[in-house]
């Protein structure tokens, strides 16, 4: 059996495509079903639905033999114990630096001064200012990021950002973009010993589907 960890939404979604190229097809839809273990036309493939950021733990440990997880997760994940052959180019964005319109971001680093900076990724952002330069406290948060800087909470947030469409909405602006994000392969390294036959060929499978551009 190989099971594969995905997260429910536009992981999901832009994986599929690759599985149907590998003759796998989810047999239930994880939008109405209240399943957690998903079958598939295949009696030796199953998936199971996780949160995003747990998809790299599932992997690591061999709760699952492979799984597809954002780079921005396996950053703040670490990556230990896992194995990255490909990256598949979906569920693409980037992870920027944002403010309010009102707030002068380029003039408060120049003048070298303390920035308050929410985020859920920490890790990025601790190293992307320390590489800057710039003294930052960080406030761990686990979700509408946007929020902090309308309340007071942060000058400044660091999260994902795709059309900017929400940071719009929140009259936020999109001030430091600090790297592209997309989704990746990962493979727990027992499991790509002990299954390697059928573990490679999905890998190939995959490698010859990966949507261009
Ligand atoms: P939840 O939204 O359920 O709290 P999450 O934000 O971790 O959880 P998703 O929103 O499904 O989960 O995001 C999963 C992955 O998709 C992220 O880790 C990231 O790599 C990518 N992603 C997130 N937001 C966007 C976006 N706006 N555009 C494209 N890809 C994105
Ligand atoms: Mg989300």
């Amino acid at each position: 059996m190989i099971t594969l960890a995905l997260s429910k939404g536009r992981i999901f979604e832009e994986t599929l495509p690759l599985l149907k190229a590998a003759g796998i097809e989810v047999t239930e839809d994880p939008e109405t079903s209240r399943k957690l273990i998903l079958a598939t036309n295949r009696d030796d493939v199953r998936v199971v639905l996780v949160r995003a950021t747990d998809v790299p733990t599932y992997v690591q440990h061999g709760g699952a033999d492979l799984g597809v997880a954002g780079k921005d997760v396996l950053i703040e994940h670490g990556g230990q114990g896992l194995y990255q052959p490909l990256d598949l180019r979906i569920a693409k964005c980037r992870m920027s630096v944002a403010a309010r319109a009102d707030f002068d971001y380029a003039a408060a680093v120049k003048q070298g001064s303390r920035l308050r900076i929410a985020t859920k990724y920490t890790n990025v952002a601790r190293q992307h200012f320390a590489d800057k330069g710039v003294h930052v406290d960080l406030i761990k948060l686990y979700g509408s990021m946007e929020l902090a800087p309308l309340t007071g909470l942060a000058d400044a947030i660091v999260d994902l950002v795709s059309t900017g469409s929400t940071l719009k909405a929140n009259q936020l602006v999109e001030v430091e973009k600090i790297m592209e994000i997309s989704s990746r392969l990962v493979v727990n390294q027992a499991a790509l010993k002990l299954k390697r036959e059928p573990i490679r060929r999905l890998i190939d499978v995959f490698s010859n589907a990966i949507p261009q551009r």
